[in-house]
């Protein structure tokens, strides 16, 4: 689709992937060959996937990625989706910088070196741009190159999320996530880190993972996940950052800081279900 004229979203750098939300939408927008959006003619598109039964478009962001413009339709259940309950084996997760996750079972899972392989390409790309004239046909050639990387890794990143996302909710039937407002997190002390590790996208494909594969899915209150022994419950007071093990003075349990918090996430999780 071309956007043009009065009224349609404008995307600031035309290099880069942009969006903009239709949050609401006419009644049956769609057909095979157009979409209606509001406020605007009906446009021309190629719908890659058909829309499963029983779901109704709710909103539609227009992408514009190095390849095209696309249309991303959030779709509803027509009537009310069943959310799995709670049952079987319960785990907590603890997101951070060190491991990107770490759970209550004990294990950690860093990002992968693939991404960071990637990202460090990208800098390079970047740096290049540095030299190169402006508004000359070089620039404009490594410009589109650095877009599709950007692209590259955003797939890269989302599919990986996705094959995580599985393996985090195999054989359990709870999963506990912290309830972290990422935006204002990814502009703390973690900016630099957390900006490009994707956790807000990440739990939310882990929810909607876990509404698929029937597992419960839930958010717990964050405050001092690690100053609490997991094992006992007594309060350790805060630690700090470099601080990566925990070690109970009360009872002794010793395991690494992020697994404590992971298990404590559980515990919260549990409770909560309880009370
Ligand atoms: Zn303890």
């Amino acid at each position: 689709m071309k956007a043009r004229g009065f009224g349609m979203p404008r995307f600031k750098n035309k290099y880069r992937m942009r969006s903009f939300v239709f949050p609401q939408l006419n009644k049956n927008p769609i057909t095979e060959e157009a979409i209606k959006l509001p406020g605007l003619k009906e446009v021309k598109w190629r719908m890659s996937r058909p829309i499963p039964d029983g779901f109704v478009p709710k909103q539609a962001r227009i992408v514009r990625k190095a390849s095209g413009y696309f249309v991303m339709l959030s779709l509803q259940l027509d009537g009310l989706a069943p959310n799995p309950l709670p049952h079987g084996h319960p785990r907590g997760l603890d997101l951070g910088y060190d491991f990107f996750v770490a759970t209550s079972d004990g294990e950690e899972i860093k990002r992968p070196r693939f991404l960071k392989t990637l990202q460090r390409k990208l800098k390079l790309l970047q740096r290049r741009l540095r030299n190169k004239q402006k508004s000359s046909h070089n620039r404009r050639k490594l410009n589109q190159k650095i877009a599709r990387f950007h692209q590259r890794i955003s797939d890269t990143r989302k599919d990986w999320h996705f094959k995580l996302a599985h393996h985090l909710c195999d054989d359990a039937g709870m999963i506990f996530v912290e309830d972290i407002n990422f935006v204002s997190w990814a502009r703390g002390i973690l900016s630099k880190h957390s900006a490009d590790a994707g956790f807000g996208q990440f739990v939310n494909i882990l929810e909607w993972v876990c509404w698929k594969t029937d597992t419960y899915f839930a958010k717990v209150d964050k405050n001092g996940t690690c100053q609490t022994c997991p094992n006992c419950g007594v309060h350790t007071g805060k630690k700090e950052l470099e601080i990566r093990i925990h070690n109970c003075p009360e009872c002794g349990y010793t395991t690494t800081r992020d697994v404590a918090a992971a298990q404590e996430i559980r515990n919260r999780g549990i409770y909560a279900l309880l009370a």
